[in-house]
C-alpha cells in the first residue's frame, strides 16, 4: 500500500515522500480514504502510530481549494497543550508545502496582536488549544461558521485537563454541517459520551 492508493493528491504525497515516508501506517491507512470521502472518524489511536498524518494529510487535499475569509477559518484543529499544537502545526508545514494553505497557531504564552493579525489575513487551518482559541472568540476577533472540519486530538487529555466544558463551547459555536475527526489514545464511557455528542455516523478505527 502507498500514499497514492489512498487517494491523496500528487502534491501531498510528493511532500510526505520527501520527509521520508513510503508506507502508510495502519491507521493512515484505514482513516485517509474515509477522511477523503468527507465521514466523521473516531479514531483510537496513541501518539506514535502516525494519527497527525492521518488526519493532516487528507485535511490539505480537502481545504486545496477554496479560500479562508478574514477571521473566518475553514479548519480547527483543538489540541490539549501548546506542545502538542506545535507538532500539528508542523505537520501542516511539512506535509503542505506544495499547497498554498494558510496557517495560524493560537496557543497561550504568545502576544494577541500577531494572531490577529494572522486571523485578520484568512487562515484555512487554524491549530488552538481551546482557552486561547475562546479567549479570541470573545474578543471578538474571530468567527467559527465557515468551518468545514474540524479534528479533536486526544481528546482523552482534554478530558483529564478539565478542557471539556470549553470544548463543548467550541463546538456550539461551529456549523451543525461539518466533518468531524475525533482522536483519543483510550475510549471510556465519558469520552464515548462527548464523540457521540459531536459525531455523525462515524467510521471507528482502532489500532
Ligand atoms: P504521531 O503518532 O502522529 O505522533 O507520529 C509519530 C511519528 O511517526 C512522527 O515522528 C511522524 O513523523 C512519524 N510518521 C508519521 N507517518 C509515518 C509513516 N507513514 N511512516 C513512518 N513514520 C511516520
Amino acid at each position: 500500500m502507498t500514499f497514492s492508493d489512498l487517494g491523496l493528491s500528487d502534491a501531498v504525497v510528493s511532500a510526505v515522500t520527501d520527509a521520508g515516508y513510503t508506507t502508510p501506517t495502519p491507521i493512515q491507512e484505514q482513516a485517509i480514504p474515509h477522511v477523503l470521502m468527507g465521514r466523521d472518524i473516531l479514531g483510537c489511536a496513541q501518539t506514535g502510530t502516525g494519527k497527525t498524518a492521518s488526519f493532516t494529510l487528507p485535511m490539505i487535499d480537502i481545504l486545496a481549494a477554496g479560500r479562508a475569509k478574514a477571521r473566518m477559518p475553514r479548519s480547527l484543529i483543538l489540541c490539549p497543550t501548546r506542545e502538542l499544537a506545535a507538532q500539528v502545526a508542523d505537520n501542516f508545514v511539512k506535509y503542505g508545502k506544495n499547497n498554498q494553505l494558510s496557517m495560524a497557531l493560537l496557543i497561550g504564552g504568545v502576544a494577541f496582536s500577531e494572531q490577529e493579525q494572522k486571523l485578520d489575513r484568512g487562515v484555512d487551518v487554524l491549530i488552538a488549544t481551546p482557552g486561547r482559541l475562546l479567549d479570541h472568540f470573545e474578543r471578538g476577533r474571530i468567527l467559527l461558521t465557515d468551518v468545514k472540519v474540524l479534528v479533536i486530538d486526544e481528546a482523552d487529555r482534554m478530558l483529564d485537563m478539565g478542557f471539556i466544558p470549553d470544548v463543548e463551547r467550541i463546538v456550539s459555536l461551529l456549523p451543525r454541517i461539518r466533518q468531524t475527526l475525533f482522536f483519543s489514545a483510550t475510549i471510556s464511557k465519558e469520552i464515548r459520551k462527548l464523540a457521540d455528542a459531536f459525531l455523525i455516523n462515524p467510521k471507528e478505527i482502532t489500532v
